[in-house]
């Protein structure tokens, strides 16, 4: 959060009062863990939430460009909790009350330990599994020294995730190892239904004395479901919640609707009503003893699983119960939608389109190259142009005149100059104008992240090609900004080193027009050109401003 894809640090701190930076320490999940240590001394300290959740195995930092030991270690913690972290912090609990130690709590799901030396060459046999035997993940030693055991690391560490079937993990890290229990149990829907019922007061802590930007984003949406089975390369989603999806009951939303009316600044009007993908309310495996069997990462990855319901029929009638409910004026969806869900539901895209959106929606095809596609693990660009028809013919039908927002990304692993001129002339043929590029950011522990660190799939171990110096990174976006005269000299670059200099010039067959001479804009059309107002629409994505907030998907 505090620093750019460029490594430039942020204007704003998203999570800190008056959106104020440096409020936080780096790594604060290291410095807090030794600060806790420090003070209360003999106390058990234990570590949770996503920050260390997405670092519980040794992970590459990209702000310092190197591999780091698991969370645990460093902040001298005595446990982590990874992923949601309700069911370990239950048990944990519980057993501590009946008289247990921690030493005694080394078998609770969802939780890592360290083992010292001589104690993880020979292991407990775990419980949780038939032969009984855990999986050894390369060390922290060998994955420094090595790209491919850092790639092989990674891929077996995926195919780790499922509750169902994945097996504890031991990682050596010099004379200790972390050792992982497999992922807690899915939540059902009456624990989740009992977990929103606690008496949340729904607002930051008083002792701040300014706004918290995130929050204002969020504090009039609801969180209807956790989880995601789409596993694309760049998220970390599945490794923190789990891929399969727990939602809440129709009973619980309208219970929150309540609540949410008695807040002072609810004016009627829900930001949100979704979750990681807002439409995938509900779906899930048809059987669970397949689902508990499977070693897919993805349901929907290459192509939609025959064995998954894709049944949009429970958020159709949610959102129908939420729009009927008391107090309620409007509902927004701003999560993100899956597109290749959502086209197998005329009924679903209608109601998205009448009563669900703010004359814009947010989807994110994220590239149109197939190869760069598949390294993401998205869905081919046809996809996103059949859903576009269907939310277009929605819109028209209800006389509405709203469009949607496509997000990419640049510089994502497999990701080359030339497929980014791809996209470019793609966005550029339907009128389209991205004003949010996401450049890759690295984060720890997704495969895409594995891949720019290693240049290798972490399956196949097949070379990836990777943008990784920040200049070819900012070369990659500039190109998607080709309209932004700000971007010229840096996409005009990016063609010139492409041997694709016969895309500059002045036509709608060129991307951007020279620098000088004939078909160089005149300081007259400059200044039009960065006047917002000027901005041909396109009917993909039409005057594609920023939503700020939106989550992607
Ligand atoms: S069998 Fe298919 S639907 Fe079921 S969990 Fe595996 S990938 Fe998902």
């Amino acid at each position: 959060n505090k620093l750019t894809a460029q490594k430039k640090v942020r204007s704003e701190d998203q999570y800190s009062p008056g959106g104020h930076t440096n409020m936080r320490p780096n790594r604060a999940s290291i410095v807090y863990g030794n600060l806790c240590r420090q003070a209360f001394s003999g106390v058990a300290v234990i570590l949770g939430r996503n920050k260390a959740s997405l670092r519980r195995i040794a992970h590459y930092d990209y702000w310092s460009d190197s591999i780091r030991r698991s969370v645990l270690l460093d902040s001298k913690a005595d446990m982590l909790i990874f992923g949601m972290g309700e069911r370990p912090v239950w048990e944990l609990a519980d057993r501590l009350a009946g008289g247990e130690t921690l030493e005694d709590l080394r078998n609770v799901r969802g939780t890592a330990h360290v083992l010292r030396k001589g104690q993880w060459e020979h292991i407990e046999p775990s419980r949780f599994i038939r032969d009984r035997k855990p999986v050894f993940l390369p060390g922290y030693d060998e994955i420094k020294e090595s790209k491919e055991q850092f790639s092989q690391m990674s891929g077996a560490f995926q195919k780790e995730t499922n509750p169902g079937n994945g097996r504890p993990l031991i990682q050596p890290h010099g004379h200790e190892a972390v050792y992982l229990n497999p992922p807690a149990e899915p939540l059902t829907t009456e624990i989740m239904d009992g977990l929103y019922d606690l008496p949340f007061t729904r607002y930051p802590h008083p002792s701040y004395d300014a706004g918290i930007p995130a929050y204002e984003t969020v504090k009039h949406s609801i969180v209807t479901m956790r989880g995601c089975f789409g596993g694309c390369s760049f998220c970390s989603i599945t490794e923190h919640e789990g891929r399969v999806i727990q939602s809440r009951s129709e009973e619980s939303v309208l219970r929150e609707i309540r609540a949410l009316r008695r807040m002072d600044d609810f004016a009627g009007v829900i930001s949100d009503v979704g979750g990681p993908t807002a439409n995938m309310y509900q779906m899930k495996c048809k059987d669970e003893r397949i689902e508990k069997a499977c070693r897919r990462l993805s349901c929907i990855h290459p192509g939609i699983c025959e064995n998954l319901i894709t049944d949009h029929a429970p958020l159709v009638q949610l959102l129908g119960k939420v729009r009927e409910a008391k107090g309620v004026k409007k509902a927004f969806i701003a999560s993100g939608v899956r597109y290749d869900l959502a086209e197998r539901s005329e009924e679903f895209v209608e109601v998205l389109a009448e009563h669900h959106t703010g004359g814009q929606l947010s989807v994110a095809p994220e590239h149109v190259d197939e190869d760069v596609l598949d390294k993401m693990k998205k869905p081919g660009a046809e996809s996103y142009e059949r859903f576009a028809e269907m939310f277009d013919c929605a819109s028209k039908k209800t006389g509405k005149d709203q469009h949607l927002v496509p997000y990419y990304i640049s510089g994502h692993p497999g990701s080359t100059t030339h497929s980014m001129i791809e996209l470019a002339l793609y966005l550029k043929k339907r009128g389209l104008r991205p004003r949010q590029v996401q450049d890759f950011i690295p984060t720890p522990m997704s495969m895409a992240t594995s891949m720019y660190v290693t240049e290798l799939d972490p399956f196949t171990q097949e070379p990836v090609y990777v943008a990784k110096s920040l200049r070819e990174k900012r070369l990659q976006k500039a190109l998607l900004q080709y309209w932004d005269i700000a971007q010229h000299d840096l996409a005009r670059e990016a063609l010139i080193k492409a041997r694709r200099g016969d895309l500059i010039g002045s036509t709608d067959r060129h991307l951007v027009p020279p620098a000088s001479g004939k078909g160089a804009l005149s300081i007259h059309e400059k200044r039009r050109r960065q006047r917002p107002q000027d901005q041909p629409r396109g009917r993909l994505g039409r005057r594609a401003a920023t939503t700020g907030g939106r989550r992607r998907k």
